[in-house]
């Protein structure tokens, strides 16, 4: 990953003026990165004297409850003193981060679309951003969003302003989008990045333990459950899909970020290509999807599920029953494999 350096100059004139008023912006259903990557840039500016309120559209995961300063995070969804509204008004600055469209804010997007005058930043590695920021740092070759605000910071003013809980929050985004440095983009800058944020002072020890070893009884009982009796698996077994309806739900007491990585767990089959999880939400299906090298479950998002994402980890959504997802789902992978999509 490389910074335009002109793009640097651009960002470090837009923060010259003293106490300005910043919106930092994650998309729906906020995860590791979404959450690390504003708390870590909210700490950057704040230690500059701006006045900062972080705002994500939903709940985020209760595995992140403990991370320093989430408290602060407005929960638009629950926010009914309407704070998101007055600091999206007031805003100079809005900085967008770990998303590439305005749409992404889903239940947000329309609140945002009352402020004008704010100018908006991407900083981001999904493929294709939007035409809608006046300045945009879009890099889908960095591993997540943490590692691009990493780098933004050492570019702007050096690493020495990061705090610890800064380096703690960074190193959440970086540690869950790569899958604990299991997936792509692991270059020896991102190994660098995390050296510096152990000299920060952070445990990587505690950090694992906290985002992963945080999950209830229910969570580990509906895991057996999904895999055992939801997993299908078509294509001569080289694509999975698990789906979870509603009432399965209830049953395991579902809380948001219980299905985490569930999706993941099929490509553990060594012949396994491409996984999918459809999860049951109120209005809608929420469609997950994971794959193995060459092949693109972001084109498979686009092109089926109005979705997108990274090549190999990407989402979207479906506005049918389940019954009808599943049979969508099916006739969407027999046409992808025979254009020759799944290798
Ligand atoms: P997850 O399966 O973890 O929810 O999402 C995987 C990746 O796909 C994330 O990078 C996420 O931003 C992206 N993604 C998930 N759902 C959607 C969606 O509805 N639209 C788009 N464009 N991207 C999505
Ligand atoms: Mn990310």
């Amino acid at each position: 990953m490389t910074l335009s350096a002109e793009h640097i100059e651009r960002l470090r004139a837009l923060l010259a003026p003293a106490a300005r008023r910043i919106v930092l912006l994650a998309h729906t259903n906020p995860d590791g990165d979404a959450v690390g990557s504003s708390l870590a840039w909210a700490g950057a500016l704040r230690a500059l004297g701006h006045q900062v309120t972080c705002i994500v559209p939903n709940k985020y995961p209760y595995f992140l409850d403990w991370m320093p300063g989430i408290d602060e995070v407005v929960v638009f969804k629950n926010d009914t003193e309407g704070r998101a509204a007055q600091a999206i008004a007031a805003a100079d600055l809005i900085f967008c981060l770990d998303f590439n469209a305005l749409s992404r804010l889903e239940i947000m997007s329309d609140a945002l679309h009352a402020n004008t005058a704010a100018q908006r930043v991407l900083i981001d590695h999904h493929l294709s951003p939007a035409e809608e920021f006046d300045l945009a740092f879009s890099h889908p070759d960095a591993s997540s969003t943490c590692f691009i605000v990493y780098s933004l910071i050492e570019a702007l003013w050096g690493t020495d302003v990061i705090t610890r809980e800064m380096a703690e929050a960074l190193y959440v985004g970086m540690m869950t989008d790569t899958g604990n440095f299991a997936f792509s983009h692991l270059t020896p800058e991102l190994f660098r990045a995390v050296a510096v944020l152990i000299e920060r002072g952070i445990s990587i020890q505690e950090i694992h333990d906290s985002v992963y070893n945080a999950y209830t009884e229910d969570r580990a009982r509906l895991f057996g459950y999904v895999i055992n009796r939801k997993m299908e698996l078509v294509e001569g077994g080289t694509v999975a899909y698990m789906s979870l309806k509603e009432s399965e739900m209830r049953r395991f007491a579902f809380q948001q970020g219980d299905s985490e990585g569930f999706v993941n767990y099929p490509l553990s089959i060594k012949k396994m290509k491409m996984s999918a999880m459809l999860l049951a939400h109120r209005k809608f299906i929420r469609v997950s999807l994971r794959s193995r090298g060459d092949v693109d479950v972001n084109l498979f998002a686009r092109c089926y599920f109005e979705g997108g994402g990274h090549r190999n980890a990407a989402g979207g959504k479906s506005f049918d029953t389940m019954e009808r997802t599943i049979e969508r789902f099916v006739a969407a992978v027999r046409e992808f494999a025979a254009e020759g999509h799944l290798g």
